[in-house]
């Protein structure tokens, strides 16, 4: 079955004529088009603002992209919130939700101004320590964890009860308790109980679970809740034939629940936010790469000049990337191919068993729905660089939005060794 690209293969070879594959390349019409969506959504609820999950892309240049939709950062690392920093961010939009939170992060994001998600109860006392004579801010979340299994009717379900997030529904009740002793006045809840959804029920199940639990804590311990944050999620049709996510249907849904639980509460004043990562990038970016070598011994591969390291997901967890031969979207998918990278690893296979049309080298392949956990999961294994990122903007031109590690970057820590300096 067929999967649009927004590339052609005319395209995709100009891009490479000026950056060599592989690279990743990103389509910011389709960026800009889903962010409208997303605000669109949204839009019943006043406070509404997305924090993009930097982890996602950190690319500035997509971040600033997003930052004209009133979009914020949703940070988990002392480089995220440098990053969120130098694009001028003010606190309010930087969500610092981070676990296991080194001392030092935490006082940078208080320096920002961020808001800070707390993942566990003893982080009261942790972040305390840090804040010194300043006392808490004045604004903080809480990240909630119900434990058990989350299933929703299409059979999608995820398992909080085995994740390290979060606290349980009694510690989240004690931690605003001891909270508002502390001065705080506005309180948040997160939680983020499945991941990559596609089903449009994830957003308002989950925003139903949360309203009701803000609506029992803010009427047991008569605290003000300012936000709710549905966190990420939300995923992408990542197979061919797939339905994709309706972000307006989610949207209507988060806003039924909202006004069957939280409005006749009297907490209409409450903000919806959001930390989508996977949805708003995810489909607008591809890995370009070229097929360099077949091989054909018990099986047939096709090797490419991309590997994990560009694109880990299909090695880490197995996950399904979709392949299009650019200049064959219409030939038959009669051959069957193991699609291969070059890291001695037997899982640097982009795809195995698949179906595709007959591949020559040189062919250039576009490997799907990269723009999330993309490149930003790449590594260094086996001394390879990571590529270009590309921005094909909305008239057709490109960008260079990041350029290609060179060696020189690779050994820049070993600055330390005398044989490494002034590699140029
Ligand atoms: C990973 C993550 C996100 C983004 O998740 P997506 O599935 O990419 O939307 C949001 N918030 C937190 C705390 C995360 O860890």
């Amino acid at each position: 079955m067929r999967k649009e690209t927004f590339l052609t293969k005319e395209k995709a070879e100009e891009i490479a004529a000026q950056f060599p594959t592989p690279f990743h390349v990103y389509d910011e019409k389709g960026i800009r088009d889903n962010l409208t969506a997303i605000k669109k959504a949204f839009a019943w609820n006043k406070g509404f603002r997305e924090y993009f999950a930097v982890k996602a892309n950190p690319n500035p240049f997509l971040i600033r992209i997003m930052k004209e939709y009133g979009c914020g950062c949703d940070c988990s690392s002392y480089t995220e919130l440098m990053l969120a920093e130098r694009l001028s961010l003010p606190g309010e939009a930087i969500m610092f939700s981070s676990n296991d939170t080194p001392a030092e992060e935490y006082a940078y994001a208080l320096k920002l101004g961020a808001v800070i998600n707390l993942d566990d109860l003893t982080h009261i006392d942790f972040l305390e320590k840090i804040c010194g004579a300043e006392g808490f801010p004045k604004t903080i979340s809480c990240r909630f964890n119900p434990g058990g299994l989350f299933e929703m009717s299409n059979g999608i379900m995820d398992n909080p009860g085995d994740s390290k997030y979060g606290m349980t529904k009694d510690q989240l009740f004690e931690a605003f308790r001891i909270l508002k002793t502390k001065g705080v006045e506005h309180f948040g809840i997160h939680a983020f109980l499945a991941s990559n959804t596609v089903t449009n029920e994830y957003y308002p199940k989950l925003a139903g679970i949360l309203f009701s639990l803000a609506k029992d804590i803010s009427e047991t311990l008569n605290v003000h809740i300012s936000f709710i944050n549905l966190s990420g999620g939300v995923g992408i049709a990542y197979q061919p034939g797939q339905e994709a996510n309706d972000i307006l249907e989610i949207g209507k849904g988060v806003e039924e629940q909202y006004r069957s639980i939280l409005e006749p509460a009297g907490m209409g004043d409450v903000a919806i936010y959001t930390e989508m990562g996977r949805f708003v990038t995810g489909p607008y970016g591809a890995l370009v790469t070229r097929a360099i070598h077949e091989k054909h011994i018990y099986k047939e591969y096709i090797g490419c000049d991309a590997c994990a390291v560009n694109l880990m997901r299909p090695a880490m967890y197995g996950a399904y990337h979709h392949i299009t031969v650019l200049g064959k979207e219409n030939a038959p998918c009669d051959h069957v191919y193991d699609v291969t990278g070059s890291l001695c690893e037997n899982n640097d296979k982009f795809a195995i068993d698949r179906s595709l049309p007959e591949i020559g080298i040189g062919d250039l392949l576009y490997i799907h729905d990269a723009g999330a956990h993309g490149y930003a999961m790449g590594y260094n294994y086996n001394g390879k660089l990571k590529c270009a990122e590309i921005l094909l903007k909305q008239d057709g031109s490109f960008e260079m939005i990041r350029r290609a590690e060179t060696p020189a970057d690779y050994f820049a820590t070993f600055d330390c060794f005398p044989e490494f300096k002034d590699l140029g």
